[in-house]
């Protein structure tokens, strides 16, 4: 990895003439914008040639970026641990197809995998990707095999063979896929980086150990290939943690043969309770790409949540449009309640309020995603700001219920709230979305 620039190493490099063209108003001030990055340099039209070789190269990111399929993309990671900024591609799920399995098996497993998809706070949660590995140990065999998998499939696609022969073979009637070609050891490790810089395509390298990964990438960056991506086939979860730790911090700490994203795969036949807990240890620790077998909900539901929330950006909360909601059959005399747009937030209270049957209105005001404690803490979720929301989105005079329910953990705020909207009466609801239901059916009988 490029040393990262300090604000006065990149100031050195810019013109400094202060012409402002950039959206500040001098080169220092773009500068320090640069070495915080939070600018991009080609803001700035007359950075020379120099600059941008050096920031550039200073500014790519420690664990390469490999896309692969239509729209899979891994790596361009910059951190250790989640809270020091944020992971950045979320773990690929890809499903082990073996090719020996008969046609229609192969077909249904692919049909499986393409309409397996769970809602949650408005996103769609789904397997990216399809593993076809090679166990019939005939080309005919395994290329068939792949095009069941590319003709039902549309997300990525791995080709896994120990016979390199029969990866190309295969690699080339999907093409137009962008396969990911799994995998280079080091007696293939010449014809296969060969061919796949050839045809643009990325390549898991594998080796028992980063030693051998070393060797086996500097390889392949030799030949001109580096969407390389790598797999230390670890017998246990316990290794698969520790080398993928190891490869990890290698990487964040400068070692480029090493700055790539990372495979792991799960060991076939393991209860579903094993399967989940080391999936989990994968996801949370570094797995671009984590392959396993199982498509049972038992073992799907809990990595999909898993994965989403550590994948959430932990600086923006995943959010929903601030407005007014309708919530059933809601008419002007029917309820208002208020919370604010943190997506869980929203889906579990209009969850719940879907479940009691009672129509109503709820307020979901602008709170940047934050939930009802953290927003109120931070002065977001403040009576004067709700009576303010309410009066942007025009709630009045067609609002003949003139009562507003507020969750149970901001009670405080009701005597502000009520100040600021003369003529209305704040309720405080309860503090568990549990109890919304119970809460609504007793309000709606009064
Ligand atoms: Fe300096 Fe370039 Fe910004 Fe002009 S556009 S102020 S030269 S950094």
């Amino acid at each position: 990895m490029a040393k990262k620039l300090t604000g006065m190493e990149i100031f050195k490099l810019l013109p400094k003439t202060n012409c402002g063209e950039c959206g500040v108003p001098t080169c220092m001030a773009f500068a320090m914008k640069l070495a915080q990055k939070n600018a991009e340099l080609a803001a700035c039209p007359y950075a020379s040639d120099k600059a941008k070789e050096v920031i550039g190269a200073a500014a790519e990111p420690p664990i390469r970026l490999v896309t692969f399929g239509s729209d899979i993309s891994c790596g361009n990671e910059l951190v250790m641990f989640r809270h020091e900024k944020t992971f950045v591609h979320q773990t690929a799920f890809a499903c082990r197809l073996p090719s020996d399995l008969p046609e229609q098996t192969l077909a249904d497993r692919c049909a499986r995998v393409r309409e397996y998809c769970v809602e949650r706070v408005g996103e769609q949660l789904r397997i990216e990707t399809i593993m076809v590995d090679d166990r019939s140990g005939e080309a005919d065999a395994y290329v068939s095999a792949v095009k069941i998998a590319a003709g039902s499939f549309t997300g990525g696609i791995i080709l896994k063979s120990v016979d390199p022969q029969r990866l190309m073979a295969a690699a080339e009637v999907v093409l137009e896929h962008k396969p990911l070609l799994f995998g280079a050891a080091a007696h293939t490790v010449e014809i296969l980086a060969d061919f796949a810089a050839a045809k643009k395509l990325p390549l898991v390298i594998s080796a028992p150990d980063p030693d051998g990964l070393f060797t086996l990438a500097e390889t392949c960056m030799r030949k001109g290939l580096r969407d390389l991506v790598l797999d230390i086939p670890g017998t246990d979860a316990a290794s698969l943690l520790q080398y993928n730790t190891m490869l990890r911090k290698s990487a964040l700490g400068g070692i480029k043969s090493v700055g790539f994203p990372l495979i792991n795969s799960l060991p076939q036949g393991a209860s579903p309770f094993d399967l989940v807990a080391d999936a989990s240890s994968c996801i949370c620790k570094y797995a671009s790409i984590l392959v396993f077998d199982a498509l049972d909900d038992e073992v799907l539901l809990p990595l999909m949540m898993l994965r989403q929330n550590i994948f959430t950006d932990p600086q923006k909360p995943i959010q929903v449009e601030p407005g007014i909601y309708t919530i059933g059959e809601a008419t002007p005399a029917s309820p208002l309640l208020v919370t604010t747009n943190f997506s869980l937030t929203y889906f579990i209270v209009s969850g719940e309020l879907e479940s009691a049957a009672i129509g109503c209105r709820l307020a979901i005001v602008e709170t940047e995603g934050m939930s009802v404690l953290t927003s109120w803490a931070a002065g977001k979720f403040s009576g004067e700001k709700i009576a303010a929301f309410l009066k942007e989105k025009n709630v009045a005079g067609d609002y003949t219920n003139r009562r507003i329910i507020i969750p149970g953990y901001v009670a405080n705020i009701s005597g502000e709230l009520e100040e600021q909207r003369p003529g209305w009466e704040v309720l405080v609801g309860p503090q568990e979305a549990s109890d919304i239901g119970p809460y609504m059916k007793r309000f709606a009988a009064t």
